[in-house]
């Protein structure tokens, strides 16, 4: 066999097209053709209100600190097992970070002890729908209620991901909070290379997340013919990608639907096989009834760290690359000392535990019977 990368760019063969076609145009800055055809494509398939392609998640969760408003002593409530930018976006603007656990059984927030880190500085939560399985949205805003805070998704990996509430209706990720980001970033399931969107839900953001992502001017109203001059009107920055990052984009979106299918079928395809183990060294990844799956990674939690590190050694002595994942952010060298001090012990556990596994579109479940047959025979 030969050697499986742990992940895999796909390109669905007309991105180059839409490239030509963009720079061909003549307008290769942003917020053109292919910009509006994806924002539009998100917010009628997905039901956000407003959408605004960027040029990461990490810009568009900027953008939801600016839009929150979120100032120097507010207080944010993060998960600790996510990435950087989770945490980083409110940091900059001078928020403390207030960390939260996982669950004991699903890496995300545990909804249930959000309410005890509450404060009268607290100004959001951000929840982050890790491998795009949804947190338990309907606490969420209940407790957002309560106490007049914005949610604010980190769906970085969750595109076309659902969660069924408590009303037995079915949204997507990233349309329940007040705001929510999303990545292109060549890793998740649909790829610009760098990129991704901000998704609005609550109008009252609308206006303001125009002007923040055009630099802090009123240049879409311009452009629309609402105002006849344009100027600088607010803070901001250059959020918005150029039409060549669109244009890539919009040939992975006219493809979405295949690239699930593909990845589903993979990923069933490593549940499956190792449901067939019943190895009790490990667990399976457990997608709560509420949740759907989009398939964005195919992971296992291990005993503990060494049982991990075998497993990851065995696979690399045999070519295949499978990696682990986050460092609890509130023990990392930037926050440790600003955290409180509270122990974390289920986002520990998936620091030294969990382990992803290849998963792309081109891999082969004949690759995938490969990894597990090993697993099973050497036992790691
Ligand atoms: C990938 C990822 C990000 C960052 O996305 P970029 O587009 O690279 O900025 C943020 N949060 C989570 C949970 C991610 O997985």
């Amino acid at each position: 066999m030969k050697q499986i990368g742990f992940n895999k760019p796909y390109l669905t063969g007309k991105e180059t097209h839409y490239i030509y076609d963009a720079v061909n145009s003549g307008k290769i800055s942003g917020n053109g053709k292919y910009t509006q055809k994806c924002q539009l494509f998100f917010e009628e398939h997905y039901g956000f209100k407003k959408v605004l392609l960027t040029t990461s998640c990490t810009d568009a969760l900027e953008m939801c600190a600016i839009l929150a408003n979120i100032k120097e002593g507010d207080e944010v409530i993060v998960p600790s097992f996510t990435f950087v930018s989770t945490a980083i976006a409110f940091v900059r603007q001078g928020a403390k970070i207030i960390f939260a656990d996982s669950y004991s059984d699903n890496p995300n927030i545990d909804a249930d002890k959000i309410e005890a880190l509450i404060t009268d500085k607290t100004k959001a939560i951000v929840p982050v729908h890790y491998a795009g399985v949804a947190c338990d949205m309907d606490k969420i805003m209940e407790l957002a209620a309560k106490y007049n805070l914005f949610v604010i998704e980190d769906a970085a990996q969750a595109i076309d991901s659902f969660y069924t509430g408590k009303d037995g209706i079915k949204r997507a990720l990233g349309s329940i909070g007040h705001l929510a980001a999303f990545s292109f970033h060549e890793t998740k399931n649909i790829i610009s290379g760098e990129g991704g969107m901000l998704a609005i839900n609550d109008n009252q953001f609308i206006h303001r997340a125009e002007i923040i992502w055009e630099k802090g001017t009123n240049r879409a109203e311009f452009f629309r013919g609402e105002v006849n001059k344009y100027g600088w009107v607010d803070t901001g920055s250059s959020f918005l990608p150029s039409e060549i990052i669109a244009a890539f984009l919009w040939a992975q979106i006219e493809n979405l639907e295949d690239i699930q299918q593909k990845r589903k079928l993979l990923w069933n395809h490593y549940y499956q096989k190792l449901s067939d183990i019943n190895f009790s060294d490990f667990s399976l990844p457990k997608i709560p009834e509420y949740a759907s799956n989009n398939a964005h990674m195919f992971y296992v939690v291990l005993k503990d760290i060494e049982q991990r590190t075998a497993l990851i050694s065995m696979l690399k002595e045999n070519e295949i690359h499978a990696v682990f994942h986050y460092i609890s952010l509130h023990s990392s060298d930037f926050y440790h000392e600003k955290h409180d001090g509270r122990i974390l012990e289920n986002s520990d556990k998936f620091t030294n535990c969990l382990v992803r596994f290849p998963l792309f579109y081109e891999l082969e479940t004949t690759a995938i019977d490969y990894i597990i047959n090993l697993i099973k025979t050497t036992g790691f």
